[in-house]
């Protein structure tokens, strides 16, 4: 039938869909706020994407993600920088110290936030988090992750005490060695990459940046297809309806960002390569297993407690047993 060719002017408006931006925040099927927030930020350093994954019991974590949302907001509009680095770490520090303070509040003692931010100038992109948010990189159905998880049992995988498949279910999967708020002083890893014309007939890039609450149902398979194939509207509608059939246990935040090129790790230059790094073997959640909620710092305090005492009472024995015999 001839109505389902599709026309010209249709066909350009795809093109159009294809090339525009979008990001989704759902707070899932199962928990009663939600702690995630996105945001881009216009400013003189470039466009700013970030998505923030809070977390802190009651209200803390909602306050905490949309505190570092607003102080990155206020520090890269506020100030000039010399490179997009620059104003992305001194940002996100920025949002650091406020929660850091605001944590003072015993209400809010235990608030905290992870981030991954992409920061967009030009043809540079400055990649930073802290956490286990992560930022992805899409080419031609494949995919890669750019970042590496600050939880505890990725930092065993990098010691080789265990390994992937081991860390998926590891009972301290969700404890996180890094973000916002805990530490007045904070240590971020940023990547600065540059974006190239993509040649004839090659795919165009796209980087996403989500929160766990993704990646823990949805297999990177999955995301991958959906985020070549649909326009980045359609793939952050879809990759949120797909983990919500999945439980949906955890708010779910992504923001798909096509590039218009090639990420690659270098300016400019013959000898420049695209990205094709696996420096670390990266922690996967279980796709489909379903991922409880972080446990609060009292609960972590109080569950400390009871394996002390079980220890001590065990030790106690011991040396009762060993008096008698
Ligand atoms: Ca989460």
């Amino acid at each position: 039938m001839l109505g389902d060719t599709p026309s010209v002017a249709n066909l350009g408006q795809r093109r159009q869909e294809e090339s525009i931006p979008a990001a989704i925040t759902d707070i899932g099927c199962e928990r009663e706020i939600n702690e995630d927030r996105y945001a881009v930020v216009d400013s003189p350093a470039g466009r700013a994407w970030i998505v923030c994954d809070g977390m802190g019991g009651s209200l803390g974590g909602e306050l905490a993600a949309q505190l570092a949302i607003d102080a990155i907001r206020r520090a890269l509009e506020s100030q000039d920088f010399d490179t997009g680095e620059e104003a992305l770490r001194f940002a996100i520090e920025e949002a650091n110290r406020i929660i850091v303070l605001r944590r003072q509040n015993p209400a809010f003692s235990s608030m905290g936030t992870t981030i991954v931010g992409a920061l967009i100038q030009g043809d540079e992109v400055v990649i930073t988090h802290a956490g286990d948010s992560r930022a992805y990189l899409v080419r031609a159905g494949e995919i890669q992750q750019l970042t590496v998880d600050h939880t505890y049992v990725q930092d065993l995988v990098d010691r080789g005490s265990i390994n992937a498949e081991e860390a998926l279910s590891h009972p301290q999967s969700h404890v996180l060695t890094r973000c916002l708020g805990a530490e007045p002083r904070l240590e971020l890893d940023a990547q600065t990459f540059w974006i190239w014309d993509a040649s004839d007939g090659e795919a165009e890039d796209r980087l996403l940046l989500c929160s766990d609450g993704l990646y823990s149902l949805v297999s990177d398979s999955e995301i991958a297809e959906r985020v070549t194939n649909l326009t980045p509207q359609e793939a952050c509608v879809q990759l949120v309806e797909l983990a919500k059939q999945r439980g949906g246990y955890d708010n779910i935040t992504l923001a798909v960002l096509p590039l218009g090129g090639q990420l690659h790790e270098e300016s400019a230059g013959p000898s420049s390569r695209p990205v094709r790094r696996k420096k670390h073997e990266t922690v996967r959640s279980a796709v489909y297993e379903r991922r409880g909620p972080r446990l609060s710092l009292g609960k972590r305090i109080a569950l400390m407690g009871i394996l002390l005492v079980l220890g001590c009472l065990v030790a106690a024995l011991f040396v009762l047993f060993s008096l008698n015999g």
